[in-house]
């Protein structure tokens, strides 16, 4: 079937009154820049829907890449024809043998937005319907709950068919929710706690310690590519690398073990929310789920969020592990976050760290570090780098290898 266009439908944004322009617009921007690979295609973003047209374009890798962009919720591939009922005929038996298997049912429903059209929908949906089990004579019509609904869709400018509804990734367009800094560590649930600040809208920048000559580069490469993972959804990410070295060796050298942890959690987010506010962040992300280690109980939060009043939100918060496991699988970060890289949390971990931290002891046990120096040192060192999907980190030299081929 040569499908001409891709006719995407918005979910929860066209409920959101007089933004609406903004979210289209947005959605609009991100698609393109989602399908920039792809020369031919072309995005229309209309108050009601978005038209895609392909304009030659194989369908199917631009239907795969739609699927990641938030702020869609189905989208269909669409044929056009022109105003001839004998070329709905043809198209529409060519598109249900395509798709039909044994056992299914089908119905036909139109939709006439020309008038002027010599056949009413009901004679549309009789005689496209007739063509169909002409073609396919074991095929029943079940009106309530068809197997495929074929959509023709008669307009001023063509005949639209259509039968198969993708499911889109739903949320707001990346952007419409402003900027925040997560907190990427190379584990199970930052990357989700990631995606699902993206579906809201928010436009994600990621941050990432590590602690040379503690944490090897594989490390730090993980996160980068968790990150490329990610930018599936927007196109590009920033990715923001944070030496911890010389921090957590002073912390573990002047601190008492049982506050090891909570002081490195303060120094981190001090230096996120610095970030943050140098690069227009109104909050902080992490994947912290209440309860799952020592660091993440309500006391231990406490203890950490003193140091900043920028809101510090957290996706997986209530999420059991094996949910967030779910996600994490269905968004293709599992089997790079369980690859045995150790990042720098868990190479300086104490033993037994407090699971409730006194937040008065937290504070005093702090002035036995220089934090303006550490953080000042830190901050200078910082790299900043965009990240593409499709990029690969774990494998330079394959990737290098491969260019030359
Ligand atoms: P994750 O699976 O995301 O690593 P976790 O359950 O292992 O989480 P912790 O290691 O205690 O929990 O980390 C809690 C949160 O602190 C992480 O979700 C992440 O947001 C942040 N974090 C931890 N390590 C780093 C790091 N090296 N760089 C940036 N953020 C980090
Ligand atoms: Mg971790």
């Amino acid at each position: 079937m040569q499908y001409t266009e891709i006719m995407v439908r918005y979910g929860e944004l066209s409920t959101k009154g007089k933004n609406i322009k903004d979210f289209i617009n947005q959605l609009g921007g991100n698609t393109t820049k989602a399908l920039h690979d792809f020369p031919d295609v072309r995005v229309h973003p209309k108050r009601d829907r978005m038209h895609i047209t392909l304009n030659g374009t194989e369908p199917k890798p631009v239907l795969e890449r739609l699927k990641l962009v938030f702020g869609i919720q189905s989208f269909s591939p669409v044929v056009q024809l022109p105003k001839d009922i004998e070329a709905v005929y043809a198209a529409a038996v060519e598109m249900m043998q395509e798709i039909y298997q044994a056992g299914m049912t089908f119905k036909v429903q139109t939709k006439r937005a020309d008038k002027e059209f010599p056949m009413d929908t009901n004679a549309i949906n009789r005689e496209v319907g007739g063509a169909v089990i002409t073609a396919l004579p074991d095929i029943k019509v079940d009106v309530k709950n068809p197997d495929i609904e074929l959509l023709v869709d008669v307009r001023n400018n063509g005949i639209f068919l259509s039968s198969l509804t993708i499911k889109g990734a739903g949320g707001f367009p990346v952007g419409t929710a402003g900027k925040g800094i997560m907190m990427l560590s190379g584990g199970i649930d930052s990357p989700v706690a990631a995606y699902l600040g993206m579906k809201r809208g928010v436009d994600m920048e990621m941050i990432h310690f590590f602690s040379p000559p503690y944490t090897t580069q594989q490390a730090l490469a993980k996160a980068k590519q968790l990150t490329a993972v990610l930018a599936q959804s927007v196109g590009a990410i920033k990715f923001i690398q944070i030496p911890f070295t010389e921090i957590q060796e002073t912390i573990k050298e002047k601190v008492p073990e049982g506050y090891l942890m909570t002081i490195q959690r303060r120094m981190m987010l001090r230096l996120s929310v610095l970030m943050a506010q140098k690069r227009n962040g109104l909050a902080i992300f992490n994947g912290e789920a209440l309860g799952q280690v020592a660091s993440q109980t309500m006391e231990s939060m406490m203890a950490i969020n003193d140091v900043t009043t920028m809101p510090i939100i957290r996706p997986v918060v209530s999420m059991d592990k094996t949910e967030i496991i779910k996600v994490a699988e269905e968004i293709g970060t599992f089997d790079l976050s369980i690859m045995p890289f150790e990042d720098c949390c868990t190479i300086f971990a104490p033993p037994s760290p407090k699971t409730r931290p006194n937040l008065e002891k937290t504070r005093q046990f702090e002035k036995l570090i220089d934090v303006d120096g550490l953080i000042e040192r830190a901050l200078a060192a910082v790299e900043i780098s965009t990240i593409r999907p499709g990029e690969d980190y774990m494998n330079p030299e394959e990737a290098v290898f491969a260019e030359l081929l």
